[in-house]
């Protein structure tokens, strides 16, 4: 497994590729330059240097800057920002982070056939929709493009949500920075993994969807936690955890009783993995189900669970070893962790 940071070549990224580009800090110039921030950075890229000259024509095209694209968050930050993104290139923190995602991967994702370079970009302004997340691209013609199917992927993390959002000093921050990088890595080469090795996984549907959740968002979310840890295991905050399992029953149980609900499921698995940390139990209530096997010291059982993708083995193993003080599985759950493989 090869992952690449290339912190020192970041750039001013929007998440729609392909477009202009401007350089991070003539963006910050520009926001001086331009009354009322009417930029005309309609679309930044995110590829750097790679991207060729005649891309940057289009930087002349005056467009209105879409109001999802925080420009007047950059604004009142931008101090924050500069100081973040050389936060990042001096701390050299990367390796340390992508030995803690090893540690979750199953075997099969570190093979040499698996390696995949991943670009990190650290960007200025983005679309609000997240503090770090990952991209499909391919080059065509000159153009960068998005392609979920064909692309390869990049990790953008937004630095202007990230001053506007994250708590602590500028240490802490930068630190967070690199835990939300290991999330996000976790992704890429699971994914790349899953992809490989269990190629049906796409077309998955019903509760099915619920459960890839709790396995993929639930590891990532406890790298992240690990990673800030300095590599030790993060005891699961004991008062979040009871509305977490009951949140993740109340969604199995309605999943169980609509299986073939586009909507239901739509509506479960958004409310599931989106808005605050706290309040996506499919992301956070994975957590807690791979946080209490950590806590027993059962890394090992992790990588297992994720080399076969299987949320029934993580809830069985959940239930198995859970310690005093975190909640038993509600009855749906329960019952599906019956099914698992012994
Ligand atoms: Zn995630």
């Amino acid at each position: 497994m090869v992952f690449q940071f290339h912190t020192d070549a970041a750039r001013l990224a929007l998440a729609c590729i392909g477009e202009s580009v401007l350089r991070f800090n003539e963006c910050l110039s520009q926001l001086d330059a331009t009354p009322g921030h009417q930029l005309s950075i309609a679309a930044m890229s995110t590829f750097g240097d790679r991207l060729p000259e005649q891309s940057f024509r289009e930087m002349a095209a005056m467009r209105p800057f879409p109001e999802d694209y925080q420009l007047a968050a950059l604004a009142r930050r931008r101090d924050r920002v500069a100081d973040l993104l050389a936060g990042v290139e001096s701390a050299k923190a990367a390796s340390g982070a992508v030995d803690i995602v090893r540690e979750f991967l199953p075997e099969a994702a570190m093979d040499a056939g698996a390696a995949i370079p991943v670009d990190v970009y650290l960007v200025a302004v983005g679309h609000a929709l997240g503090d770090a997340y990952i991209r499909y691209v391919v080059y065509d013609r000159g153009h960068w493009a998005i392609d979920a199917n064909a692309g390869v992927p990049v990790i953008l993390v937004n630095l202007t949500v990230v001053a506007d959002t994250y708590p602590g000093d500028h240490e802490q921050v930068v630190k967070a920075i690199f835990s939300v990088l290991a999330h996000e890595l976790f992704h890429c080469a699971f994914h790349r993994y899953l992809e490989r090795a269990l190629p049906d996984t796409e077309h998955i549907q019903g509760v099915e969807r619920f459960l890839d959740i709790l396995v993929d968002e639930g590891i990532a979310h406890y790298v992240d936690r690990v990673t800030e840890n300095e590599g030790a295991p993060w005891l699961f905050p004991r008062d979040r955890a009871a509305a977490l399992m009951e949140q993740m029953e109340a969604a199995v149980s309605r999943l169980l009783a609509c299986p073939s609900s586009a909507r239901d499921i739509e509506e479960v698995i958004v409310a599931a993995t989106t808005g605050p940390y706290w309040k996506k139990f499919g992301s956070m209530g994975g957590c807690l189900l791979v946080a209490a096997i950590d806590e027993r010291g059962d890394r090992q059982c992790l990588r297992e669970i994720a080399a076969a993708n299987d949320a029934r083995l993580l809830l069985a193993t959940y239930e198995r070893c859970r310690s005093r003080g975190l909640p038993e599985l509600g009855p749906c759950l329960r019952a599906i962790a019956k099914d698992a493989a012994q």
